[in-house]
């Protein structure tokens, strides 16, 4: 069943799959996989290779595979495993088989047993490094290893005692023998195993050879009858191995398609670099809001939605670019503008007394819980005596294009009355403690009956009423637009900002927020969207802000 309007550009791998399908080709199926290593959390780079392999099997009629590449037992652990499943989960997809490179480990070797009795697979004596001097650089010729032309019945020995445990971690390894004069330095005589006395955490100890990558991922597409293996571009280099591998087996042979990987703005996003800041303490977890992983941008409030609409936006090609973080903010800010609920909460809270209105009296006013979205209702929120608004909403002097209170002027309480500020109260020291305001009941429509117009509506919360919260204020983690770009010498981790997170204590929320859930998302009128972080203790809620109203960037290029 196709789900693809048929006007529709698709991009150019979408292209390649309708072509096969309308050629016949695999019989007309697609079967795609999404293949992770489980040694860290996902993150949004993993979301648009996610989006692709799902997104390509669903529109297609075919399947998708999630298949963890688990070959390096020192790195990888079941907790990643876990959270990766979580992830894709929560993105929204559901795979059709969940598999292990680990579980192919038997077949491998068998694999690996075949192409040495075949003269394609020798046993080498080689360290490491003399691996890399006999390879040599790009531009000269590599030197074949003098253990080369070891017989198959000498290497099928050697091979089966190295599985054995004979031989230390590096003294041995398993080599493709395929051309050490190739300008490609993927084909010069490339490592299948290497020795690694090391506990897996699939298959124990079980095995102390492990295969590489190289050798593992394209014969495991195969075994899983995959049709399209889709990867990024600096696998461009390793198809004719990978191919290479495929035809000397004589298996079911998948076609690589290399995409361009997403690179986002003032981020880093090597899972190696996201374990480091980590493991330092510079951010608080993985799931840190401040991080670009998926349990990270959950935390800070991101919907799946706006995920996978982002991930459609940046599109697929061949290029190598560098997507911005408005992009994403768009993508945000659009999806919960139609289904956060609104919510009055002030951030920075200055009271307000109105000096006309009854000592311990409160009214009930009604509000919109979201003006795009009618099914969302209305709530109640009492109006007081006693009031907090935000600090930067009065203004001692103001000029006419200030829109917030001064005294003297009058501007309107959303869902409220009108609001006219008659003395600002200071303490000792000069500041602004309290405002002496006067309302006016009859302007409870939002208008005044005698026709006089204000300029500001403000946002407001009855002091009496209040629940006291935490926010929590992001900017971007770095300063710097591609953090990992440093001169030598220099450490990324100086381009961390350090304004990166904000916390602001005794906010004001409206009282219909005590029922609020972990999770929840809000639009706070006039100051963005926002979050309930799992942090939150009964009757001591704290808030994430997910993205502010308005696009700061945007904003800040202009000038
Ligand atoms: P990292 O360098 O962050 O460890 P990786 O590529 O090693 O990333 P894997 O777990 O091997 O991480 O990746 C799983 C899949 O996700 C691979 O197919 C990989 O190509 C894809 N992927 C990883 N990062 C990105 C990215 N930034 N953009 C698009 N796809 C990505
Ligand atoms: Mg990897």
């Amino acid at each position: 069943m196709s789900e693809t309007p048929k006007e529709e550009k698709l991009d150019f791998v979408r292209q390649i799959v309708a072509d096969d399908i309308a050629n016949g080709k695999n019989e007309g199926q697609v079967q795609t996989r999404f293949p992770p290593e489980p040694n860290g959390y996902l993150h949004i780079g993993h979301a648009k290779s996610i989006c692709l392999n799902f997104g390509i099997a669903k529109q297609f009629g075919g399947k998708c595979n999630l298949r963890f590449d688990d070959t390096n037992p020192e790195k990888e652990d079941t907790e990643f495993v876990e959270a990766i499943e979580e992830d894709v989960r929560w993105l929204g997809f559901e795979w059709d088989k969940k598999l292990f490179a680990s579980d192919y480990f038997d077949q491998l070797y068998d694999w690996a047993v075949q192409l040495i009795k075949e003269g394609k697979a020798y046993v080498c004596d080689l360290t490491f490094e003399e691996v890399r001097e006999y390879r040599a650089g790009w531009n000269k010729e590599g030197k074949d290893s003098p253990y080369r032309d070891r017989t198959p019945e000498e290497n099928l020995d050697l091979f089966e005692r190295m599985k054995n445990g004979e031989f230390k971690d590096g003294e041995k390894s398993l080599r493709a023998k395929i051309d050490n004069s190739s300008p490609n330095m993927n084909l010069r005589d490339p490592a299948m195993y290497r020795i690694r006395h090391a506990h897996h955490h699939r298959t124990g100890d079980k095995w102390c050879i492990y295969p590489t990558y190289d050798y593992t991922h394209g014969q495991s597409d195969s075994l899983e009858g995959i049709t399209h293996s889709l990867c990024t571009l600096e696998f461009e280099n390793h198809r004719p191995l990978y191919d290479w591998y495929i035809e000397a087996l004589g298996i079911h042979h998948p076609q690589q398609i290399e995409f361009a990987r997403l690179n986002l703005s003032h981020t880093v996003m090597s899972k190696r670099k996201l374990l480091e800041l980590v493991q330092s303490g510079l951010v608080s977890g993985w799931d840190d809001p401040r991080m670009p992983t998926i349990v990270g941008m959950r935390r800070r409030g991101f919907t799946p939605e706006a995920l996978r609409n982002f991930c459609d936006r940046i599109g697929i090609t061949k290029f190598n670019g560098l997507t911005e973080l408005p992009m994403l903010e768009l993508c945000i800010r659009d999806h919960l503008n139609r289904t956060a609920n609104r919510a009055m909460v002030v951030l920075d809270p200055l009271k307000v007394v109105i000096t006309n209105y009854p000592e311990g009296k409160s009214e009930m006013r009604q509000a919109i819980n979201n003006p795009e979205d009618e099914s969302a209702g209305t709530r109640e929120m009492p109006f007081g005596r006693e009031l907090f608004i935000e600090r930067k909403d009065f203004m001692e002097e103001a000029s006419k294009k200030y829109f917030g209170l001064t005294v003297g002027k009058e501007v309107r309480f959303k869902n409220a009355f009108f609001v006219k500020c008659n003395d600002a109260i200071k303490d000792d020291d000069g500041n602004i403690v309290e405002l002496h305001c006067t309302y006016d009941p009859e302007t409870s429509g939002g208008k005044a009956p005698d026709g006089r117009k204000v300029k500001g509506t403000l946002h407001w919360v009855s002091a009496e009423h209040a629940i006291d919260a935490e926010v929590r204020l992001y900017d971007v983690l770095f300063t710097q637009e591609k953090p990992e770009n440093v001169e030598e010498g220099e450490d990324w981790k100086d381009n961390l900002n350090p304004e990166s997170l904000k916390v602001l204590t005794g906010c004001k929320l409206e009282p219909s927020l005590a029922e609020a859930k972990v999770g929840d998302r809000f639009q706070f009128e006039r100051m963005g969207y926002f979050c309930m972080d799992k942090d939150s203790q009964p009757g001591k809620p704290v808030f994430n802000r997910t993205v502010t109203l308005k696009d700061g960037f945007a904003k800040k290029k202009k000038k």
